[in-house]
């Protein structure tokens, strides 16, 4: 337990560096009794409590609540059981993505969501988040890959939900559980599948002049029925960055860049990626090369997934934004960033996973100067508008947290909010689990009454 001010300071945010709230305390457990422990306690004297993995959430998400405790969860680190025959793995919260899709490798198994924050972030932070990555697109979220969870509710009382099978009988508690953002309770076990790796993998990186030309390839792939294990797009501005820092030796001058990877049976890898190579060759790109080694192919990866960090070169500040779009109106949602960007007065880098229509625009600014940041949150609201008006989210894979609360009643009715804040307080009478987060600010405290404080362009 810390206590220390100093100390306490380094849990006072997370990714998401412009909101701030200094802790009470924070706890370290390192066995799951004392996560009981400490949520029975703050049931106990009503104070509100948030479960931290590693802090990468870049929604503010595991920002204390006022007054609240932190539940540090890096010290839960153990994998518990890996079990390769029946292709499942039992970890604590704490376990590194990366780190079992490490452990699990001498056995021929990995963990398909790989966030880009994937070498840092924890398995307890991608279930409250419901996580995603490059190669969800044919994998699935962290929701198609957890099976079980033991969690301590709010009152602290410990439940199992799920359980090792694919199917279980009843309602889908780990579904209700998995991107519940904390507010359900705090994960102490998580069940999860693991898949066999690949037997192949190719790697293509296309350079196009253009965004929207790399855009329509993308839509050209989806077409022609070939089922990519991922497909990422990076503008210039994103290039620029990635080369600066990783030197990925990417194609020079490009508009866009995309990167489509095919996995899964050797034959069947050899002959899909024929036809793509064909098709990415007919779709206008400047360039095409091929990874013909491991070494070629992480050298690709690595300047996509160091993109995000790689942009701090390029600005003393950036904000991230997530947002979807249907992957049909892809190019027209890029065009409208650009256009919104330009009266903003601001730049924007264009980082995303094409395939799911997963956009991450990055908001570049300098709060030094008058008036920039406040210009870039309002750039940043303008842009989920978009994604709201073209029938996607406002988040794709990073959360609702802190920063997107204020939207959620642009994008559900009132009913369904306050059928949400239902289930929040049946799971959580007293309000303590992540209090302040997901719901817009004033409904979730003030329950019924709360509705009042929802915007009133709320969506029918
Ligand atoms: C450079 C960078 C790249 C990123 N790329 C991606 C990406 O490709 N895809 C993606 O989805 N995200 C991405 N993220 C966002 C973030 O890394 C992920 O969402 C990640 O899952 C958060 O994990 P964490 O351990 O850091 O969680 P934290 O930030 O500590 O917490 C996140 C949320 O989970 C809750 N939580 C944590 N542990 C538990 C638990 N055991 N039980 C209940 N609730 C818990 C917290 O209360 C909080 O609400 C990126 C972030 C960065 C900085």
């Amino acid at each position: 337990m810390v206590s220390d001010p100093a100390a306490l300071r380094v849990y006072e945010t997370d990714g998401l560096a412009s909101e701030r709230q200094m802790p009470l305390t924070v706890v370290f457990p390192r066995e799951a009794d004392e996560v009981v422990a400490t949520v029975r306690a703050c049931f106990e004297d009503e104070v509100a409590f948030v479960a931290r993995g590693s802090g990468t959430s870049l929604s503010g998400g595991s920002v204390p609540p006022p007054g609240g405790v932190v539940i540090a969860l890096n010290r839960m680190n153990r994998i518990l059981r890996l079990d390769p025959d029946e292709q499942r793995a039992v970890v604590e919260p704490g376990v590194v993505n990366a780190h079992l899709s490490q452990a699990a490798a001498p056995y021929g198994l990995y963990y398909a969501p790989d966030p880009s924050s994937q070498v840092i972030c924890t398995l307890g932070g991608n279930v409250a988040f419901n996580s995603g990555g490059a190669h969800c697109l044919k994998y699935g979220m962290t929701s198609n890959h957890v099976l079980g969870l033991r969690v301590v509710l709010p009152d602290g009382t410990v439940e199992r939900l799920g359980g090792s099978s694919l199917e279980v009988p009843g309602p889908d508690l780990v579904g209700l559980f998995v991107g519940s953002e904390g507010l359900m309770g705090v994960a102490v076990e998580i069940t999860v599948r693991l898949l066999p790796k690949p037997e192949a993998v190719r790697t293509l990186l296309a350079a196009y002049g253009s965004l929207q030309q790399a855009g329509e390839a993308v839509a050209a792939v989806v077409e022609s029925g070939l089922l990519p294990a991922a497909m990422e797009i990076m503008d210039r501005l994103a290039i620029e960055a990635a080369e600066a820092a990783v030197h990925a030796n990417y194609p020079k001058g490009a508009g866009a860049l995309l990167i489509v990877e095919l996995d899964g049976p050797r034959d069947e890898v050899e002959s899909d990626f024929v036809r793509l190579h064909e098709l990415i060759r007919r779709s206008g790109a400047t360039e095409v090369r091929v990874a013909s080694d491991d070494a070629e192919r992480l050298k690709i990866w690595k300047g996509r997934k160091g993109a995000f960090s790689a942009v701090g070169r390029l600005s003393p500040a950036y904000l991230v934004q997530d947002g979807v779009v249907p992957r049909t109106r892809l190019g027209e949602a890029l065009c409208e960033i650009e256009q919104l960007a330009a009266a903003a007065g601001l730049r924007v880098a264009n980082v995303f996973h094409a395939g799911d229509g997963n956009l991450h625009p990055l908001i570049l600014y300098d709060g030094r100067r008058h008036g920039e940041r406040e210009r870039a949150e309002e750039l940043a609201a303008a842009i989920l508008r978009v994604c709201i008006r073209q029938g996607g989210s406002i988040t794709g894979e990073h959360g609702v947290g802190l920063e997107k609360r204020q939207f959620l009643g642009e994008m559900f009715a009132e009913d369904d909010l306050r059928a949400m804040a239902r289930l929040r307080r049946e799971m959580d009478p007293l309000g303590i689990a992540n209090r302040g987060k997901m719901f817009p600010p004033g409904f979730e405290e003030a329950g019924e009454a709360g509705r009042a404080l929802l915007p009133s362009a709320a969506a029918g």
